[in-house]
Order: structure tokens, then C-alpha cells, then sequence
């Protein structure tokens, strides 16, 4: 089986309730939205993976590559992106990993069947909404109702919001709300690609979290590499 991959490595899940476990990360190539934050003094900070939404660079792989590559510890396997629901054959490919647990990582705009354990679901908020030419597509596609209760229907699941400020928890609620989300099932993440970015969110994370009951989660494989690829 062929894959689009933008990269494969081992790693430490960083993100979610399997925060800390042995993962090996399986990249798929291209996405869907064109995420774009702004920040306090307005710089702006791009998707933390960049070379598959802005300027894709992905090549074919053969699973059984990905496979021979899988230390022979490791049992977690997370598909992430870019926006694995893109491939065609995720069925397959969970189908072909049905020997270990499995994590999709995903924007919650694109719904197929899988095989997974768990679907981590991250509905992009407007606050990652870009400038220029991709910003209608970004606001057409960040949210859709349908695919997210399917998600939520068909999977074990849980919700990943990443706050940019404090206005972004209106619609956090309203999403929650929409769809009977409950709480235990949601974290709380700072925008950010770097541990002084994701400090400075840091207040703001636990006083929501507080307030609501929901979780927070860090970004731990950037407190152990920073932002580098396949780390
Ligand atoms: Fe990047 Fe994810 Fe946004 Fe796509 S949805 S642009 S991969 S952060």
C-alpha cells in the first residue's frame, strides 16, 4: 500500500490523553484548511506543520517501509497530518495497523469510517483564520457539524481546542454545546510552536480550565525537541 507521507519517525505523543506514551508518527501529506493565528503584539504564527498545509511536500511511501521502521516497543501509532481524513484509503491503512493502538489526528472536516482507537478531533476556532487567498476557503471548511457527529458517533474520541486568546472561548461553549460534547472529553491547548509562545498562554489555559472543568494539555514534545521535524 502507497502512501502520500510528508514524514514517518518515532516519537513521544505530546498532545491528548496519550500524552507521554512511545508513538511512532505516521505524517500524511496535504490539508484542507490553511490555519493562521495572530498573535498579541500581531505577528502571525502559521500551522506548526507548514510543509503539509502551506507549501506541501510529500512523497509515496510504502507501508511496509512505515512497518520495518516500528520499534519493535512501540504499540502507539498516530496518523496525523496535514489531514489524514484526505486519504482515500484510511480504512486500509488502520485495517493494516490493527496490531497496535492507533490515534487519528484531525480537523474534524472530513468524515470516513475507520479502524482507529481513538479520533483526536481538533475544530479549528476563527482565531486561525488567515489573510490573502486562502481565507474564504479556511472559513468555509474550519467547522462542520455533519462530519463531527459522525466522528463522535462512530469513534472513541476526544476534543482538542487550541486557545489563541481569551475571546476564543465563546465559541469553544458554543461548539461544546452544539454538539454535547462532554467535558471530560475536551483539552484545552496554547497556540504556540515554541515554550515561551506556549507560556505566554499559559495563565489563560488554566484559568478556563478551571472555570469550565475541561483538561488542559501542553505540547510536550515541543517542551522535549521545540519545533523541528520528525522529533
Ligand atoms: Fe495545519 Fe492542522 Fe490547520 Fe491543516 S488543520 S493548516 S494541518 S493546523
Amino acid at each position: 500500500m502507497k502512501l502520500n507521507l510528508s514524514e514517518h519517525f518515532y516519537s513521544v505523543q505530546g498532545e491528548g490523553k496519550h500524552t507521554g506514551v512511545p508513538s511512532y508518527f505516521i505524517r500524511t501529506n496535504g490539508c484542507n484548511l490553511r490555519c493562521e493565528w495572530t498573535n498579541a503584539d500581531d505577528t502571525k504564527t502559521k500551522c506548526d506543520t507548514p510543509y503539509t498545509s502551506w507549501e506541501p511536500e510529500g512523497k509515496e511511501v510504502d507501508l511496509d517501509d512505515i512497518l520495518k521502521n516500528i520499534p519493535e516497543q512501540c504499540r502507539h501509532i498516530v496518523i496525523t497530518g496535514g489531514e489524514p481524513y484526505i486519504n482515500k484509503d484510511l480504512f486500509n491503512l488502520t485495517k493494516n495497523l490493527i496490531d497496535f493502538t492507533t490515534t487519528i489526528e484531525t480537523n474534524g472536516t472530513i468524515y470516513r469510517p475507520t479502524l482507529a482507537n481513538l479520533v483526536s478531533i481538533s475544530p479549528k476556532l476563527s482565531s486561525s483564520m488567515p489573510s490573502g487567498r486562502f481565507s474564504e476557503m479556511h472559513e468555509k471548511g474550519r467547522i462542520n457539524y455533519d462530519v463531527l457527529t459522525h466522528l463522535m458517533k462512530n469513534n472513541d474520541y476526544q476534543f482538542k481546542f487550541v486557545l489563541n486568546d481569551s475571546r476564543d472561548l465563546k465559541e469553544v461553549l458554543h461548539i461544546k454545546d452544539t454538539l454535547k460534547i462532554p467535558t471530560e472529553k475536551i483539552y484545552l491547548m496554547a497556540q504556540g510552536t515554541t515554550s515561551a509562545e506556549l507560556d505566554s498562554r499559559r495563565y489563560l489555559i488554566s484559568q478556563v480550565a478551571k472555570e469550565t472543568g475541561m483538561n488542559i494539555t501542553d505540547r510536550l514534545h515541543i517542551r522535549l525537541y521545540g519545533n523541528r521535524r520528525a522529533t
